[in-house]
């Protein structure tokens, strides 16, 4: 079903916006999180939340001001001290006053004479920035705004800051979100009236404006109208697709399948390993509801390292045995070519067809496999969920199985049942979800858990120690790998921050190679597909002994003879994280070590946090105790991985809303099945607003 025409304007390409060009738009997709190859959109600069406010209306005068605080003032331009000839580290003194006293304006390294047109002898103008102290006088050193008095009108005195990214200065993001207001339509409401009533919440388009053009600086606030209703709608806008999916499973039928064990007992005696319990159940579960009349729709928890891979070829090897096919999906193409190498010997053992389709493949080699697939004669195929859009055809395909790590989300289980239609669903999941979250993310589905790892695996020595010790620690990495270990360096950014004081990828490769030379390599998600590929290759086949990462590693990467993970910056994830990033190592036999490297002084929470993943490698555990120290906070670990989470509702603040969203989505579908009517428009409206678009197409008639 189409989008309503109403919202055309907010799904507009930014590169339509005057002053997008190609190379900023492409760095806006990128920071927004637009899927590969699509541009960013009008609505996201809108979704997009400011972290904070600069309140600049103080403005009493240059006495009156405080260091530290920020103030605008009506300035008088008294004279222009420039640095002297050849000392170009002099600051250029701007020497000015107002009726109250006076206040030095500073600027470092200003070329061209802009100061001087800025601020002409003896004129007036508007200063704002923050009121700094130096040799006992007043400054403002760089101030944010220089405006002529006439136009004092376009000095922001209430101004959102918001999240920047690499290359994207706040004042041309401020500008854009500026522009992009500017094409909210009117939209009808959605919100039940009931709701309405005691939340004196503003319309969706009044609350976009408060947050992006405050009038004071509480009209942003978390907890104010504007943000409760904008959460709200993100919530009741996810909560209705759930359910919409969640009733189209339920009672989809599905196919009665008929095992006769013939395949999956070979499979079985083809593992070099005998399964755990844990296995075992989970694959008991799914056996029964293969055999089961309705549509199987199972969720697979088990931490990284459980072993879910071996349940998932055990569940299509049952599959191939009533006859029908499956598909395996990961979220990267690396992953599925993992899973492929992974899985290729053993189906080689027992005869069963498997193919990896990728986007790069030859084409001969492409065809070759289509018709396997087409013919029946591939019982397995192993891809991204590109494999769904790229109209391959199967001869009959029964289940679809996700490796979700943490990437996907409900959108591409969406996406999947309305493709995948009539087949069974197996999805995976690394993150340990605990029973409340359960509940919200994956409510359409029953779920199976692998608690207990594998036989044989060695505990991890973690340790907690400041990056001041850097030199130690690298002296000692050093004499490991020269032994012979493989280790993971992970940093949380690619690029240097201006903002942040934090260590990239890009940085900590090129000190790190200083000592390891060529036995260093460097991966991180900017790095195009090919190369980040071979960083891999060098990586798994001990071509190279050290590899720095930003978190892509964290999906998946299965390197058995790694034993060493260093996290610089550790305070800075979410626990689910670490844990990920950590269950990289002791995957082989030898002893492994996690060191968590922090920078500065931590606080009270950091400090417990890090000490709870030092403590217990029980990913469950791990999650109750996140819980606990911050509330949902980012467990699913989304806002990092840019995949589905939330954009707007922060649920250690809404989280309340959540559950009134679940209510009033569940009332609204009772009521209204077809979403038919004025409200079901608007619910429509809403619903493609959030882009939960994929939902639609499963609206029952009437
Ligand atoms: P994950 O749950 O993270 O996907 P994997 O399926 O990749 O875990 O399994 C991790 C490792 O454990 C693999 O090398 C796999 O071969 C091994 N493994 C899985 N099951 C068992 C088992 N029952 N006994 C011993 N090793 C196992
Ligand atoms: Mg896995």
């Amino acid at each position: 079903m189409s989008r309503p025409p109403v919202l055309d304007p907010l799904f507009r390409s930014l590169s339509s916006i005057k002053g997008v060009g190609p190379q900023l738009s492409a760095l806006l997709a990128r920071f927004f999180g637009a899927p590969e190859g699509q541009e960013a959109v009008v609505l996201d600069l809108l979704l997009h939340m400011p972290s904070g406010i600069v309140d600049r209306r103080r403005m009493d005068g240059a006495a009156n001001t405080y260091v530290g605080h920020i103030a605008t003032l009506r300035l008088h331009v008294d004279r222009h001290q420039p640095p002297p000839r050849g000392k170009p580290h002099v600051p250029h003194r701007v020497f000015t006053h107002d009726e109250t006293g006076e206040v030095q304006l500073v600027f470092f390294r200003a070329q061209g004479g802009w100061v001087e047109r800025a601020l002409p002898v003896g004129e007036e103008r508007f200063v704002s920035g923050t009121i700094g102290f130096f040799n006992g006088e007043k400054q403002i050193t760089h101030p944010d705004y220089i405006v002529p008095v006439e136009d004092f009108e376009k000095l922001p005195l209430v101004e959102p800051v918001y999240p920047l990214t690499h290359g994207l200065a706040a004042k041309a993001l401020t500008k854009l979100v500026g522009q992009a207001l500017g094409s909210v339509p009117q939209l009808p409401e959605w919100i039940p009236p009931e709701r309405f009533a005691g939340g004196n919440w503003p319309g969706f388009r009044e609350a976009i404006g408060m947050v992006h053009r405050p009038e004071s600086p509480s009209q942003g606030d978390l907890g104010g109208p504007a943000r409760m209703r904008l959460a709200y709608d993100e919530y009741f806008a996810g909560q209705l697709a759930l359910m919409m999916v969640r009733s189209e499973v339920v009672t989809a039928r599905g196919v009665s399948r008929m095992l006769t064990g013939e395949i999956t007992t070979r499979v079985e005696a083809a593992l070099p390993f005998s399964l755990t319990d844990g296995q075992r159940q989970a694959i008991a579960e799914i056996r029964a509801d293969l055999v089961h009349p309705d549509r199987m729709s199972r969720l697979l928890q088990g931490d990284v390292g459980s072993g879910k891979t071996v349940v998932a070829l055990m569940t299509m090897a049952a599959m191939a045995e009533s006859g029908a096919q499956s598909a395996l999906m990961a979220p990267t193409e690396l992953l599925a070519a993992q899973h492929y190498r992974t899985l290729k010997p053993l189906c080689d053992a027992v005869g069963l067809g498997i193919e990896l389709l990728t986007g790069k493949m030859a084409a001969g080699e492409r065809r070759a496999a289509l018709a396997g697939i087409a013919s029946g004669e591939t019982s397995i195929v192993v891809g991204t969920h590109a494999l769904f859009q790229s109209g391959v055809a199967f001869a009959n395909l029964g289940l679809t199985v996700v490796d979700e790590q943490h990437r996907f989300g409900v959108h591409q289980r969406l996406a999947l049942s309305e493709k995948g239609r009539d087949t069974d669903l197996l999805v995976m999941t690394a993150t340990p979800i605990p029973r409340t979250l359960v509940l919200t993310h994956f409510g359409d589905m029953a779920v199976s858990v692998l608690r207990q790892k594998p036989a044989g695996r060695q505990p991890i020595d973690t340790a907690v120690l400041s990056i001041s010790d850097y030199d130690r620690i690298v002296a000692r990495l050093k004499a490991r790998i020269e032994a012979g270990a493989q280790a993971y360096w992970v940093t949380p950014l690619v690029e240097e921050s201006e903002v942040l004081d934090i260590v990239s990828a890009e940085d900590r490769y090129a000190e790190l190679q200083k000592v390891f030379g060529e036995r260093v390599s460097l991966v991180h998600g900017r790095m195009s597909a090919a190369a980040k590929q071979k960083a891999m290759h060098d990586f798994s086949a001990g071509r190279t002994s050290l590899l720095v990462a930003t978190t892509v590693i964290e999906v998946g990467v299965d390197v058995p003879n790694a034993t060493i993970m260093i996290i610089e910056h550790a305070e800075r994830f979410g626990l689910a994280q670490l844990h990920q990033l950590r269950g990289r190592v002791g995957r082989g036999s030898g002893r492994s070590a996690c060191l968590l490297l922090y920078k500065g002084g931590l606080s009270p929470t950091a400090e417990a946090r890090l000490e709870t993943i030092r403590k217990s490698e029980d990913g469950f555990e791990i999650a109750e105790k996140d819980l606990e120290l911050r509330g949902q906070g980012d467990l699913l670990g989304t806002r990092q991985s840019g995949m589905p989470g939330y954009r707007l509702a922060v649920p250690d603040v809404h989280r309340h809303l959540l559950q009134l969203a679940h209510d009033d989505a569940a009332a609204a579908l009772a009521r209204n099945p077809g979403l038919v009517g004025p409200e079901g428009e608007a619910l429509r409206v809403l619903i493609h607003l959030f882009r939960k678009d994929m939902a639609i197409p499963l609206i029952r008639a009437g």
